[in-house]
């Protein structure tokens, strides 16, 4: 397999040369990995990356704990495209490759932003270049059909002809949904425009309340946002609040956040928790920076929700379980984002596991000994999910009208701490390469 050009972003603020570092390569437990040049460090109980790019080796944090790190990576394959790389120009594998599996895309709009954010990844490192309407329908083409295109930014909104992409998108039998600031979905009949034109769904980036705002932005920024929390509920949209989480600045703010979905899941539908990005505008300390495992404790430690570590694990499990099981039967199965998704339900005013852990367990043992008689028994549940990997996009929104609440978790990749695992979900951004041609660039989520 050969590697293709990578596409720095910006150097780690934590990166060094390897003459400085320790700590035991537990790179052999990849085995695809062992010809490329990154190693994975376990070091102090910790997680590091280490990649060589353009002759220095780089070394960036991972994950907090070696625990969580086997239990749950162990389980993820390795990447399905023509590259290694975290960034490269599509082949036409490729390309089919998104037609086949995802059922999400990520399409970058714009370089724009209406906003300067403190806890900002993208405006320093990402330089796109604009997309025009012909490179929407190209990218449509080539997607197929009844996936998510999501318009991500820098802020799509900036773009006058944002209802005319989200127009374009449903004609083409495909879901539009939007990642945005909400600054000007605080303009209800802006909002009302967006979903006329055919929008179905908004992540919204709400990284706490008044008490953040105040601390990191503006309480403006606050107020506006809040506006737009209330347009989304009065034209029916399906909101996600996407929170990134800061060590001492709103790790607390997560406990009000979950009675917040709770009460609001009429039109909320999940919470997308990424942790401060080591690569964006706010340098912390690297021991001050949050991985999954530590978001998960906290979900699992608020006093508004029911559930326990071992869920994520087995629902993670699970999706891996349910692909192996199902590949034999249709090709077209999408499982193995690297962004960790897992359903809750909401009861009695408690965010709970929508299966017990128990049961939960006993499907995986079923599917891992091909037990089908005891599969049987979970009859019900497992349909559910079968439904949900063969990209019934009917079924997601069924289920979404019900009192379901998703919790996701994504950690920030730029080509130094990318791991090349397999995913299903690509953002496709148009850039310019060495002759100052313009080209699509795939990068893996
Ligand atoms: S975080 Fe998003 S909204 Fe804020 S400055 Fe960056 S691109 Fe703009």
């Amino acid at each position: 397999m050969q590697d293709q050009k990578i596409i720095p972003l910006k150097e780690s603020p934590i990166s060094f040369k390897t003459d400085r570092i320790s700590g035991s390569d537990i790179t052999h437990i990849f085995s695809w990995l062992k010809k490329t040049e990154i190693k994975i460090i376990e070091n102090k109980n910790k997680i590091f990356i280490r990649k060589k790019i353009d002759g220095i080796w780089y070394e960036t944090l991972f994950e907090n704990s070696h625990h969580f790190f086997k239990k749950m990576m162990l389980t993820r394959k390795k990447t399905a495209f023509s590259t290694f790389s975290r960034a490269f120009e599509p082949k036409e594998s490729d390309w089919k490759f998104i037609k086949t599996y995802s059922n999400m895309i990520y399409v970058m709009t714009t370089n724009k932003c209406n906003a300067q954010c403190k806890v900002c990844f993208a405006q320093d490192t990402l330089k796109p270049e604009e997309m025009n309407m012909d490179d929407i329908k190209y990218i449509i083409s080539k997607a197929g059909k009844n996936k998510k295109i999501m318009f991500f930014g820098l802020e799509p909104t900036v773009r006058n002809d944002l209802p005319e992409m989200i127009k374009l998108v449903k004609d083409s039998g495909n879901i539009p949904t939007l990642f945005t600031n909400g600054l000007k979905l605080a303009d209800s009949e802006y909002t009302k425009r967006l979903k006329t034109a055919g929008l179905k769904e908004v992540f919204l980036s709400f990284n706490g309340f008044q008490h953040t705002y105040q601390k990191l932005e503006s309480e403006n920024s606050y107020n506006l946002k809040t506006k737009a929390l209330q347009n989304l509920k009065n034209n029916k949209l399906f909101t996600f609040l996407a929170f990134v989480l800061m060590d001492n600045i709103n790790e607390n703010e997560i406990e009000k956040m979950i009675p917040f979905l709770i009460t609001n899941n009429d039109f909320i539908k999940g919470l997308f928790l990424v942790p401060l990005s080591p690569f964006g505008r706010l340098e912390i300390p690297q021991k001050r920076y949050f991985t999954y495992s530590d978001i998960i404790k906290k979900i699992v430690e608020s006093k508004n929700t029911t559930c326990k570590e071992g869920y994520f694990f087995e629902f993670e499990k699970l999706k891996i379980n349910l692909h192996k099981f199902l590949i034999k039967f249709r090709k077209n199965i999408s499982t193995g984002s690297q962004i960790i998704t897992v359903p809750f339900k909401i009861e009695d005013k408690l965010i709970k596991e929508v299966i017990d852990l128990k049961t939960l367990k006993k499907i995986n043992s079923a599917l891992e000994n091909g037990n089908i008689w005891n599969l049987l028994k979970y009859t019900y549940f497992t349909m559910d999910f079968l439904r949900f990997f063969l990209n019934s996009t009917k079924f997601y929104y069924k289920n979404l009208d019900k009192n379901l609440i998703y919790i996701s978790l994504y950690q920030i990749t730029t080509d130094l701490n990318y791991l090349p695992f397999w995913t299903h979900s690509i953002g496709i951004i148009k850039q310019k390469d060495n002759m100052n041609q313009n080209k699509f660039i795939f990068n893996c989520i």
